[in-house]
């Protein structure tokens, strides 16, 4: 089976682009690229050209998603599996693959109508190395681990399920229990690669498509550097600090200017061999604001 490697990018809308700028950088520690682009910015990681694109005056949300194949055997042969799964796509043009900045790119759609983009060679800019927005102890966890991980909203989670599995993507139920009203709460987590999880799906479905994107540190100072700036800008913490069970890592998860929630973290442990799963997290994740789909 043809895998995905890595959530390799997405693309976001926004409104308050002083804010976003702000708040990704500044705050967060990303580095800004503007091309003078009517319509977008881009945020950086790491030596990619980019890894959030971000349009102005597109809504607040999420718009497209990016999973990353090897080559273009593989993504030639991801071709023919979605074919044999019946799942329908469309290849990228040479305009569209120059716009995300990849050398082959195809384009579908999951369940949750999440526009989704599978693609390889990105345009790694190593003639200007990542520069963070501000100060930064480390470096933010990419490489062979990709963007981060995203929740994505999915009304039907067996379909998510089997969509993402058909990308190459393995996981399960990780966190199940039942509710005081009898009710089952569970949440699926799928991983592509040492990152324990790149995609997740299950939360309560809320009117935007991303619950939130987690990036994470390598150096658990610039979590609480970042802590420390949302605190003295006020930032909503929506979920307090804590260590998830799956994923072990250290984190909490904050309102962006677009009122979806970026998970920063640090320290997380790699995927699992074998599939478990938990009803708690270890410590932490207490609820605050309420809202943001949580
Ligand atoms: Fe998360």
């Amino acid at each position: 089976m043809i895998a995905v490697t890595e959530l390799g990018y997405i693309g976001i809308g926004i409104q308050d682009e002083a804010a976003w700028i702000e708040y990704a950088t500044k705050v967060v520690g990303m580095e800004l690229r503007d091309e003078s682009e009517p319509d977008r910015f881009y945020l950086r990681l790491d030596a990619w050209h980019h890894r959030i694109a971000v349009h102005r005056g597109a809504g607040d949300d999420l718009l497209y998603i990016g999973w990353r194949v090897s080559g273009r055997a593989e993504f030639e042969a991801m071709a023919s599996q979605l074919e044999a799964a019946g799942i329908a796509f469309r290849l990228g043009t040479e305009e569209e693959e120059f716009e995300r900045h990849v050398l082959g790119l195809m384009k579908l759609t999951d369940p949750g109508g999440i526009a989704t983009e599978i693609f390889y060679g990105p345009e790694i800019d190593f003639k200007r190395p990542f520069h963070p927005g501000r100060p930064m102890h480390g470096k933010f966890v990419t490489g062979n681990q990709g963007l981060g991980h995203c929740i994505l909203r999915q009304p039907d989670t067996e379909a998510a399920y089997h969509f993402y599995r058909a990308l190459g993507m393995t996981g399960g139920v990780e966190y199940k229990r039942r509710r005081p009203d009898g009710t089952v709460s569970k949440l699926t987590f799928m991983h592509c690669n040492d990152r324990q999880h790149s995609v997740a799906f299950g939360v309560p479905l809320s009117e935007k498509r991303i619950n939130h994107l987690m990036v994470e540190y390598t150096e658990l100072a610039d979590m609480g550097v970042t802590h420390d700036l949302m605190m003295e800008r006020q930032t909503p913490i929506a979920v307090g600090l804590g260590i998830h069970s799956n994923d072990k890592a250290l984190t909490y998860y904050a309102a962006n200017p677009s009122g979806w929630l970026w998970e920063i973290g640090a320290i997380g442990a790699p995927a699992p061999e074998h599939h478990e799963y938990y009803c708690n997290d270890i410590f932490g994740h207490r609820k605050e604001p309420p809202g943001y789909g949580l």
